[in-house]
């Protein structure tokens, strides 16, 4: 499909990435992670194929994001909660998760059944409580509450996307004391730890379930290249040349004339922009394949367009298929690869898509 600002979205790649991350998991359960609209690919897409792929649990940042899914398996809510959310949540059947007593007493005041997971904070310096002989309480009381279910003990890992570093085995080796403690008590307690780069890292982190956001989507933990795991990207964002003019030397592209030709030159224009999640960070910054070859991205990004430098010769013809992330003849630009001119990580590209973006099946 030609359209101006598209993201493609392929299930079939994101059922194949679960399947490759179970088959590392062996027997523990992959847990998928579909918040922000599924890491900008599409919630409901994102956990149906996932799902498909092996998935046998869903995760979400937010109680509104878990009242939005349909969903057969069960959906944990991994974030903070006012106690509007929790009702939201509750609402939702969600699971929920809790680190300090007052909030599992707020859980058991609602009167309904609740499956809560335990948060240690083992270094992460975020959400939990950082205290193991606490977390060990809060799961003995949630245990005992009436309605209430102990369904999981877990924690997050700062720098599991650092190989090498040695605060991840520090965060694991705090987590496993409290996890074989806890276990001699409450021995059906879901334990889970790991992110996708934990996964990929190390087995010793899998547990009882792996929460994974982007390896799911094809994408590099380590911002490498996803295929180094057997994992495909699921996304693709394209537009198309809806201009194509003749530059002579000193003519310039778009606002403040921040590109000049230098020599004739054609240049084609693509209608997407940072209204689509297009970021202007990537003026005279970016590259784009259109006919299966590279061509530099020339001028400042505006809301709506952007302009490439198609060359003096070129053959390129209004209404054809520009590639901004994604695979095009031999030449491919990986999310990784936009990452690293911005300054970010693939996370924030594909997140950063803005709703304007339609997105499609592939
Ligand atoms: C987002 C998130 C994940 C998923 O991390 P990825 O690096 O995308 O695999 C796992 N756990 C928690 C608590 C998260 O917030």
């Amino acid at each position: 499909m030609i359209g101006r600002a598209v993201a493609r979205v392929s299930r079939r790649a994101i059922e194949h990435n679960c399947t490759v991350l179970s088959e590392r998991l062996g027997g523990s359960e992959l847990c998928a992670v579909v918040k922000a609209n599924g890491y900008g690919h599409g919630a409901q897409a994102a956990a149906d194929a996932a799902v498909a792929g092996g998935a046998t649990r869903l995760a979400v940042a937010t109680a509104a994001e878990a009242a939005a899914l349909r969903s057969d398996v069960p959906v944990l809510v991994m974030g903070a909660l006012t106690r509007t959310d929790l009702d939201t949540a509750l609402a939702a059947r969600a699971d929920v998760v809790a680190w300090t007593g007052e909030f599992v007493d707020a859980i058991a005041a609602r009167g309904v059944p609740a499956r809560v997971h335990v948060k240690l904070d083992s270094g992460m310096g975020r959400l939990g409580t950082k205290d193991p002989r606490e977390a060990s309480a809060l799961c003995d009381r949630i245990a005992a509450a009436e309605g209430l279910d102990l369904a999981g003990l877990m924690t997050h890992f700062a720098t599991a996307d650092e190989r090498g570093d040695d605060h991840f085995p520090g965060q694991l080796a705090r987590f496993t004391e409290l996890v074989d403690d806890v276990r001699r008590r409450h021995p059906g307690v879901t334990v889970h730890a790991a992110n996708s780069a934990a996964v990929l890292r190390d087995r010793t982190a899998h547990f009882d379930m792996a929460r994974c956001g982007i390896a799911v989507y094809g994408l590099d933990p380590f911002g490498q290249d996803p295929a180094e795991h057997g994992l495909q990207p699921a996304l693709e964002l394209t537009s198309y040349v809806a201009a194509v003019k003749r530059f002579e030397p000193g003519d310039s592209a778009g606002y403040g004339r921040t590109w000049t030709a230098k020599e004739p030159t054609r240049v084609g224009v693509l209608p997407i922009g940072y209204g689509d999640g297009w970021r202007r960070a990537l003026s005279n910054n970016a590259e784009v394949l259109v006919r299966g070859r590279r061509h530099p991205l020339v001028g400042t990004v505006s809301m709506d367009n952007v302009t490439i430098d198609l060359g003096s010769d070129t053959d390129v013809a209004v209404g054809e298929e520009a590639v901004l992330i994604g695979a095009q003849g031999g030449e491919r630009i990986l999310a990784e690869d936009v990452a690293r001119r911005l300054g970010t990580i693939n996370y924030e590209v594909t997140t950063g898509l803005l709703p304007r973006a339609e997105r499609v099946e592939a």
